[in-house]
């Protein structure tokens, strides 16, 4: 059976019950198929939305789970509760054919074992929904910025500078020996080179792969992961803090407004109360601590942490779980870090002791943004180039931003992946993204 080709193709998502009564031409992998009583009962997915539609037909080959399928048929109401219409198949041309090796075949994989098939778990409905929110929170992304006049600029992804001075770069090996004349790395931050530009055109954001070679195997760490950096000029912190909380709530609803059927699968799946527990987000203020407050409450918590608490001491996730979780329960801002514990740009504080930065921390993840207030001042900057051990002729075209009309600018980087993370609540970050890069994983 050959299939109409003058019918114009409709996606799965498009079709509601006003359609009922109407010759379809649709395309699509079959999620299941079985018989009763000569009907063939195939469940199509077409990847534009989490649901199946139902297909009635009397072909007689089974065909199985993963084929790939044209059809074109008349759309009726269903006479069953579990749907309100289906389609009652004319034609039917299998395209793929896919037989019982298709690792697929049978439902109810665990994360773990569907990782190591990357290439086919888009076709799960947990990877078609992650992937679907992941593309609209992206859109959202650009939405958000270009509302508000910032520019977009791309930064690079090789740069021969260190941002963050940790030593958790992946270093360019060349067969050209020396190709650049120095040493090279993936960039771990696009912060410094966004500045240069957040100087020029006042409000800017990059959002493109960022680079980290920490060996941590935790549930919220990537090699390879997307990160969200503005770059403000004539930003404060309190105005930093202040755009980082819109654009957060932003991400949010825009999940709550357009990613309805993908949530409420997630909600059924992995996370009871998330729809709630994401009206919450958008509904209250980020209450704002700053780190010595946190100090005194991890102290009166009378709670016995792996990592000791303590003035000075960083906080762990096990500090910032508690603080989001368990004090605040929600979305909570910490700022003015020791600056011990912090890069060498942020802009130091009057006390000598901390510096205008900023964590966004949130239940379940810990940390999803990290931003600061730059230091403006050149004699400043280049003392703590130097009190972090760093050398100030690398740092000599970013010393220009501050001899040449320096202003007051802040900036922050939201991990796209733990934003993902926070808004689907699937818990291993290595599921939001479409091929995980972590220490000791690189498929494909
Ligand atoms: P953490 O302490 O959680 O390792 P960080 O302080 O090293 O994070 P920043 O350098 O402040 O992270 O980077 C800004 C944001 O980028 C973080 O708030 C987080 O959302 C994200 N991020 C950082 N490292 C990773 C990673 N390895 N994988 C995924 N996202 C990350
Ligand atoms: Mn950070």
């Amino acid at each position: 059976m050959m299939v109409d080709t003058k019918l114009k193709r409709t996606k799965i998502v498009d079709i509601d019950a006003s359609l009922i009564g109407r010759h379809l031409f649709l395309q699509g992998w079959i999620r299941t198929s079985r018989s009763q009583k000569g009907v063939v009962f195939i469940e199509l997915n077409d990847g534009s939305t989490i649901k199946n539609i139902q297909l009635l037909s009397n072909q007689e080959k089974t065909l199985l789970t993963g084929t790939s399928i044209a059809v074109t048929g008349k759309l009726v109401a269903s006479p069953s509760p579990k749907q309100p219409y289906e389609l009652q198949v004319e034609t039917l041309e299998v395209i793929g054919e896919a037989d019982s090796t298709f690792p697929l075949q049978k439902k109810g994989h665990t994360l773990d074992f569907l990782r190591e098939i990357a290439h086919l778990r888009p076709r799960t409905n947990t990877f078609g929904a992650v992937a679907r929110v992941r593309s609209r929170i992206a859109f959202a992304v650009h939405e958000f910025f270009q509302q508000r006049k910032f520019f977009y600029v791309q930064t690079p992804v090789i740069t021969s500078s260190d941002c963050e001075g940790a030593g958790e770069l992946f270093e360019l090996v060349t067969e050209t020996k020396n190709f650049f004349g120095k040493k090279a790395f993936l960039t771990c931050s696009g912060q410094l080179n966004g500045e240069c530009f957040a100087t020029a055109l006042g409000e800017i954001y990059t959002f493109g792969p960022t680079f980290r070679a920490e060996n941590s195997h935790t549930s919220r760490h990537l090699a390879e992961f997307w990160m969200i950096e503005p770059e403000m000029a004539f930003y404060d912190l309190k105005q930093n803090m202040d755009l980082a909380e819109s654009f957060v709530k932003h991400l949010v609803k825009t999940a709550l407004d357009t990613c309805q059927e993908d949530l409420s699968f997630f909600e059924e799946r992995y996370e009871k109360g998330l729809k709630q527990r994401l009206e919450v987000v958008l509904n209250r203020p980020f209450e704002r601590i700053t780190y010595t407050e946190a100090i005194e409450l991890l102290l009166k918590s009378n709670i016995e942490f792996q990592y000791p608490v303590k003035w000075g001491n960083d906080l762990q996730s096990e500090h910032e779980r508690y603080i989001a979780e368990t004090v605040v329960g929600g979305p909570v801002i910490l700022y003015n870090y020791p600056k011990t514990l912090k890069p060498f740009y942020m802009k130091a504080n009057e006390d000598g002791k901390t510096v205008a930065c900023m964590d966004v921390l949130v239940p379940k993840i810990g940390e999803i943004i990290g931003g600061s207030q730059r230091e403006d001042s050149l004699d400043k900057l280049e003392k703590g180039i130097l009190s972090h051990g760093l050398n100030p002729s690398d740092y000599d075209w970013y010393l220009d931003l501050r001899r040449y009309g320096s202003v007051p600018h802040s900036g922050f980087g939201l991990g796209f992946e733990r934003a993902v993370q926070f808004i689907t609540g699937i818990e291993n970050i290595r599921d939001i993204i479409a091929f995980p890069r972590a220490a000791g994983l690189c498929e494909f």
